[in-house]
């Protein structure tokens, strides 16, 4: 059995909505065990409806359908399905009389335009709408079966509850042979690109392995999606959980986590058992390794605080930075957050001190240092170090992988793993 998802409406098409319908169903869609063929986006159009109702009909075993149910004349889905289909629109006497007590209910009459969202094509069904006005609708159309819902997220989510996914079981059940299990996890690292994830993952991305693994790249982090699809739930489990441990080999400690699992509270759990606490002393990214390290529930066990200092005066000011070495140096240099993360360290009586100094442009940058570059500090019990990393991206991008490379580094540090491990320090 497969599915084809369709999101109708001019807001979605122009892009002014973002369609979290789509994913959402589709999420559902495989927590049955039905894989998704494709999301079409179409826009008010009744001939583009039509004809991309019929074809995604031809092609899926269920097609589910969202938005444009409304009273107004932009709202077509109805009248495109029953076009779609070759019938006429019939009136459902009950979705009406529960449309009248819809707006009884709240004091006023039904405006007229309401009528025709107790319309439905000849042939189909309603399905009632606990949320609001617009009833869905349920009929066969090619080999599918077509279910529409209201493009109102609340609405169509109630409305997949407590009626879609039942039907659906039914389908799956007069099927036989039982559904196979879809199961998903997502495996995060920090530290390593896309292709050179995809090298070393090698084979176990070829396109027709089960469990698939796939790769996504958001915001520095790179993912590893796998899927995992058998017969037996029981089997499905065991194969994701094998090829979770082959990724997570490969990528070795540059894999901080699982599914919703963060850069900083895997951090925050490691420094709690090693007993570990970190200071910060920020300069560029102005607070936010402090704020991520924070984001963390009970992160006040390993994070006394930190400072922000922005200007060189505050960095001789609060951290003790010998005004020399700025000049000799300047601020985005090694010995500059050498002494302002053994500062950090010192001053907050910690374990550990951090610091970054860099150039987060659009300006600043010079020929040896370039918008990008990046001085971290780390003061540990053994001594002060320092990395450097030239970072991609505006400045809200270097910003945030700056301090993310902290965490990772860090973690690095925690873990006893070397740091050239992390792509950008292996340039550096
Ligand atoms: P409609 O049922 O087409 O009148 O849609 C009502 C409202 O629901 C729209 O104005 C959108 O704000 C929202 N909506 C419709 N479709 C989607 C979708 N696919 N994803 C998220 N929101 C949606
Ligand atoms: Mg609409």
């Amino acid at each position: 059995m497969q599915a084809i998802i369709l999101s109708i409406g001019d807001e979605l098409a122009l892009g002014q909505t973002v369609d979290t319908n789509s994913a959402w169903l589709a999420a559902r869609l495989a927590g049955l065990g039905i894989p998704t063929l494709k999301h079409e986006t179409v826009a008010d159009d009744l001939p583009a409806l039509v004809q991309t109702l019929q074809q995604a009909a031809d092609r899926a075993d269920v097609v589910l359908v969202s938005g444009g149910l409304g009273p107004t004349p932009d709202d077509l889905t109805r009248d495109a399905l029953a076009q779609a289909m070759g019938v006429e629109l019939e009136e459902d006497p009950e979705a009406l009389a529960t449309l009248n007590r819809f707006f009884e209910d709240r004091g006023y009459p039904m405006p007229d335009r309401n009528r025709v969202q107790a319309l439905f094509p000849a042939g189909g069904c309603t399905i009632p709408n606990a949320r609001g006005t617009a009833p869905g609708l349920k009929v066969s159309l090619g080999r599918a079966q077509v279910f529409v819902t209201p493009g109102v997220p609340h609405e169509m989510k109630a409305m997949v509850h407590s009626s879609i996914e039942p039907e659906l079981l039914a389908m799956i059940g007069d099927q036989g042979g039982g559904r196979p299990a879809i199961l998903t996890r997502t495996i995060h690292s920090f530290g390593i690109g896309e292709s050179d994830a995809a090298e070393r993952l090698g084979t176990l991305m070829d396109r027709d392995r089960n469990p698939m693994v796939g790769t996504t790249v958001s915001r520095g982090f790179c993912s590893i999606r796998v899927r995992s699809e058998h017969a037996d739930p029981a089997q499905a489990q065991r194969d994701l959980d094998d090829t979770t441990g082959l990724v997570e080999a490969q990528l070795g400690p540059l894999v901080f986590g699982r599914d919703q699992d963060q850069l900083a509270t895997d951090l925050v759990s490691r420094l709690v058992a090693a007993g570990q606490s970190v200071a910060t002393a920020e300069s560029c990214t102005g607070g936010l390794l402090g704020g991520m390290i924070v984001d963390v529930p009970g992160s006040s066990a390993v994070y006394p605080g930190g400072w922000v200092t922005y200007s060189n005066a505050l960095k001789q000011s609060q951290l003790g930075v010998d005004p020399a070495l700025i000049d000799t140096h300047g601020a985005v240099s090694a010995p500059v957050v050498q002494a302002m993360a053994a500062g950090a360290r010192e001053r907050a009586g910690a374990t550990l001190g951090i610091s970054i100094s860099g150039v987060a442009g659009p300006g600043g940058g010079t020929d040896d240092k370039p918008v990008g570059t990046v001085w971290f500090g780390l003061a540990t019990p053994e001594g002060v170090f320092s990395h450097r990393a030239q970072l991609v991206g505006d400045r809200a991008a270097v910003r945030d992988r700056a301090a993310k490379c902290a965490l990772q580094m860090l973690r690095f540090t925690v873990m006893g793993e070397d740091l050239k491990q992390i792509r950008w320090f292996a340039r550096g």
